[in-house]
């Protein structure tokens, strides 16, 4: 029997309905790098995405389900682009900015994008790209920004505020069936072709609505949420969406994502929350520790996208009494998978490491654990295995493009449709995630697994270390060995021995490094994580020896 409730769609459009209005007075705050940021109230962000989709359609002809790209920062206009192109119908792709260029163009042709919103400071960076993009026909320049590149440009080059400037302030959005694609994100493509994640209104929606959930991240109108995270990695976690459904101001970074002006801007801004990879705020902190500001103001970060370093979280509460949450998700999971906040009545030790795990999944994704033979594992807290998921914001196939069918890779899914995460880890009996590594970066050695991430996060916690990032060597004898390399702090001097002997108080004897390299930096994705993909192949040439 169906039940007597209204069906009502969970859209995109009902965010912004929402925050335009009922929180027509929170802001989004974009830094400029001075003392004077860029204010905007919700309504009008609302009023110009009115605009934009007027725009849009109207002069560059975009219709339902067709990909309109942004190539931006994390800023004001962006937002209006995150709320106008799904409401209207088409669909967001949010390019990565960090890109290598041929993999920029193969994304951008895949997509099919025609238009693309970019930021002027970003144009050096796609201009060079121009003459292989086969769909392009309109670029909409975002901000100041040099033009000179694109004079021969076969593609209409428009400014953002002269083409949405005297447009209609309200939008009759179309009723949008909830299972619509609203958005789609390629993964970085670390094997193979990129592939694109294609989220749905009502997928957003739940995601947003779980964001808000005390058992996450908890915004409320009375929040100012700083997404360091770009807006074009996995949907800045959803912050966008989500506050502007709870009414949580947003201040927004732009092109400003060194510790400096971080600092500045917490300092002059006052955010309550903020978001980024542990990279970013290892910066933020050092950065924190030497200068002093005033950043009372923060009372949470959330740290994900990569293994957060227990170091790092006590750093942060013990210093400045901001607390660090640690979260785990992928781009397939939009990306909230797990939030480490610790069970009721857990208190000093227990308390940190209950929260230096991955966390806790929320009611709308299950999880298991499988072992090497396909098994399902005990949750136990020790049986290592693959980590699949699934639920209603877990992809269950890739985007193939315009005319394809979606792709659902073996190694990416199960038989019965759950998403293989890569991720290894245990799981407790009450629930809480461990990852011991990616499955592609597991050392295997003599039959036994090492996990680089708990090397690492000891290693991470020497006074003397900055960054370390342990990856698997090949090994006559035992088929791999870890290979440990440390980037010390500055004026640091220490041997590799000491860092040995200090690693050997906690960890068993056989998982100890013989190979040790100092290098100056780990090498970083384009989300800037670590890179050991980079860092395997430079050892492989001899470069580290
Ligand atoms: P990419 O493959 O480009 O890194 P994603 O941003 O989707 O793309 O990365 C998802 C992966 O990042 C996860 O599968 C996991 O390996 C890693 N990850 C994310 N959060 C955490 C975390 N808190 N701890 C450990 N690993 C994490």
């Amino acid at each position: 029997m169906l039940s007597t409730m209204q069906d009502v769609p969970l859209t995109v459009s009902r965010i912004l309905a929402h925050g335009s209005t009922i929180h027509g007075e929170s802001e989004v705050i974009t830094w400029t790098g001075g003392a004077d940021p860029q204010r905007r109230t919700f309504a009008e962000v609302g009023r110009r995405a009115a605009q934009l989709a007027h725009a849009l359609r109207d002069e560059l002809g975009v219709v339902a389900e067709e990909r309109v790209a942004t190539l931006a920062w994390n800023n004001a206009e962006h937002l209006e682009a995150y709320l106008a192109i799904p409401s209207m119908g088409a669909v967001l792709h949010t390019l990565n900015l960090r890109l290598p260029a041929e993999q920029l163009a193969w994304i951008i042709n895949h997509a099919e994008d025609r238009v693309v919103l970019v930021n002027g400071t970003v144009i050096p960076l796609l201009a060079p790209l121009l003459p292989q993009l086969r769909t392009l026909e309109h670029l909409v320049v975002i901000g100041p920004g040099d033009l000179s590149a694109l004079a021969d440009a076969q593609v209409r080059v428009h400014d953002y505020e002269e083409l949405i400037a005297g447009r209609a302030e309200t939008f009759d959005w179309p009723e949008i069936d909830e299972r619509e694609a609203a958005a789609l994100c390629y993964t970085s493509g670390t094997t193979g072709d990129p592939k694109g994640v294609l989220y749905s209104h009502r997928s957003l929606y739940l995601h947003s609505l779980q964001v808000n959930n005390a058992e996450a991240f908890a915004l409320s109108s009375q929040d100012i949420a700083l997404p360091v995270v770009p807006m074009f990695h996995v949907n800045a976690w959803g912050l966008p969406h989500a506050a502007f459904m709870a009414g949580a101001s947003l201040l927004m970074p732009d092109r400003f994502l060194q510790p400096a002006p971080l600092a500045e801007m917490i300092e002059a801004v006052r955010p309550t929350i903020g978001a980024a990879v542990p990279t970013i705020w290892q910066g933020l902190l050092a950065e924190l520790d030497a200068t002093k500001r005033d950043v009372a103001c923060l009372k949470t970060v959330i740290i994900g996208g990569s293994a957060c370093p227990p170091v790092l979280m006590r750093g942060f509460q013990d210093r400045h009494g901001i607390r660090v949450v640690h979260a785990w998700g992928m781009t397939e999971t939009s990306p909230l998978g797990t939030v480490a906040h610790p069970p009721a009545g857990a208190s000093g030790e227990e308390e940190w490491t209950y929260r230096a795990t991955q966390g806790r999944f929320p009611a709308s994704v299950e999880a298991r654990l499988i072992g090497p033979g396909g098994e399902e594992l005990p949750w136990d807290g020790e049986s290592a295995g693959e980590l699949e998921v699934r639920g209603p914001w877990i992809a269950g196939a890739y985007y193939g493009g315009a005319e394809g069918e979606p792709l659902r890779p073996e190694d990416k899914f199960s038989p019965d449709g759950w998403l293989r995460t890569g991720d290894v880890g245990t799981i407790t009996a009450n629930g809480y995630l461990t990852l011991t590594d990616r499955a592609k970066d597991v050392i295997k050695s003599g039959g036994e697994w090492i996990s680089s991430v708990e090397l690492e996060n000891h290693l991470m916690a020497h006074p003397h270390v900055a960054e370390a990032a342990v990856v698997a060597v090949p090994d006559e004898k035992w088929g791999e060995r870890p290979l440990a390399t440390v980037v010390l702090r500055d004026g640091a001097v220490i041997g590799y021995e000491e860092l040995k002997a200090f690693l050997g108080e906690r960890i068993a004897r056989w998982q100890l490094p013989e190979r040790w390299a100092v290098i100056p930096s780990v090498p970083k994705t384009s989300v800037g994580k670590f890179d050991k993909k980079v860092l395997r192949r430079q050892y492989a040439e001899g470069e580290l020896d």
